[in-house]
């Protein structure tokens, strides 16, 4: 039982944490500790879009060298 409870606190302190999409509001799929480089669909200045905006918003890339 009292495992259990330490457990449940450690899981709740590993809780991840994604980034949402500052277009639609969806989570991205990226935690927000995954560098920016690492990452597709983040726009610098505005934020990290889901792939379902950063596709519609930009559907040729951001700055075309991808
Ligand atoms: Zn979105």
């Amino acid at each position: 039982m009292i495992d259990m409870l330490k457990k449940e606190k450690k899981n709740k302190d590993a809780e991840i944490v994604f980034d949402f999409c500052v277009c639609c509001g969806e989570t991205t799929g990226y935690k927000s500790d995954v560098s920016i480089d690492e990452r597709i669909g983040y726009i610098e200045g505005t934020g990290q879009l889901c792939l379902n905006c950063y596709r519609e918003l930009y559907p040729k890339g951001i700055s075309g060298d991808d």
